[in-house]
């Protein structure tokens, strides 16, 4: 086997390391709350059963959101983005920039494309071999091209984009739920305590750890979770909120932004039903780099980085696409 490629495997298994300690957590808190808490700690039957009702309901839905973050797997362009072969094989041939751009230019005249590199020139992956459909990016962790891609995340060893971003936003929202229930419902032990009114067992101190580890877990959690809808508000992916898409009219943060309603709909879909749910509820991907109506100012006003004027200057819409 050669190094590198153990190299290659003893990363992957470590990248799993973030989401094990997780597990384990969730699986602790699980124990400490039904075993610990509910039933050697609180005495009263009925407050038992309410607790654990809503315990498990928002169990359920956590680890549900978790999964479905964990192991849906990035979307990557479709094959229209690939150049065709004889392009592809001009392009490695040729050393001069100038001449790349030149196929590429050619190669994305049919695609539909709406920014560039700040430089003006087509968005290309030299590693994956493909023209970056807009918003996409390579993730060097996963080594491939992500569409939507807002981050790579540590948490759930995977790639939030276009196919989870949904369930990345449930799974942040249900935990913060998760972490929240149980540190209002294990807030009064907590107190009994402090003022030594528990009977001197174990179940105490999993109680004591139960309300300061959901606590620190909420504050953590909070904080991302309103960054997240701040940016599904904006129509803006992490990586866009740090560096702005260039468009024919020069960068613009909300290039993407359609409006509130809409912005929500793209991430969450057009049908409220199953806005809480961890189930993919988009057809296109195309749809998610709509951006808003076009301003004046074209490519073709652009410049082409070889010197010379894009051919083809139509006005319609279409043709601005086709560019
Ligand atoms: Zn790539
Ligand atoms: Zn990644």
């Amino acid at each position: 086997m050669a190094p590198t490629h153990v190299l290659r495997c003893c990363q992957r298994g470590l990248a799993w390391i973030p989401v094990i300690f997780i597990a384990l957590v969730v699986c602790w808190s699980y124990y400490a709350y039904v075993v610990e808490l509910c039933i050697f700690t609180i005495p009263s039957i009925g407050e038992q059963i309410v607790y654990l009702i809503f315990f498990h309901l928002s169990f359920v839905m956590f680890v549900w959101s978790y999964w479905k973050t964990i192991f849906t797997k990035p979307a990557n362009p479709s094959k229209e983005f690939c150049l065709p072969k004889a392009e592809k094989e001009r392009y490695e041939k040729e050393e001069r920039p100038e001449s790349q751009q030149e196929i590429l230019w050619r190669a994305a005249s049919s695609l539909p494309l709406y920014t560039r590199t700040g430089a003006g020139a087509i968005r290309y992956c030299d590693r994956c071999q493909v023209i970056k459909p807009d918003r996409c990016h390579h993730c060097s962790a996963c080594d491939m091209c992500v569409l939507k891609m807002d981050h790579h995340c540590p948490w759930v060893n995977n790639c939030v984009g276009f196919s989870n971003y949904k369930f990345f936003i449930l799974f942040l929202a249900y935990s913060l739920v998760y972490c929240l229930f149980i540190a209002a419902t294990v807030l009064q032990y907590f107190i009994k305590f402090w003022t030594n009114e528990l009977t001197d067992t174990p179940a105490k101190f999993h109680v004591l750890f139960l309300f300061f580890v959901a606590a620190m877990f909420c504050i953590s959690i909070l904080s991302l979770f309103s960054y997240h809808l701040w940016l599904v508000g904006k129509n803006r992916s992490t990586i866009e909120a740090f560096r702005a898409p260039v468009f024919r009219t020069g960068s613009d943060k909300n290039g993407f932004s359609l409006g509130f309603r809409k912005n929500i709909a793209q991430v969450f879909g057009d049908q409220k039903k199953y806005w809480l749910l961890p189930v993919f509820t988009r057809k296109d991907s195309r749809e998610e780099t709509k951006p808003k109506p076009l301003k004046p100012g074209r490519w073709s006003d652009v410049p082409h980085p070889t010197g010379q004027h894009r051919r083809g200057a139509g006005h319609s819409d279409t043709a601005v696409r086709a560019q």
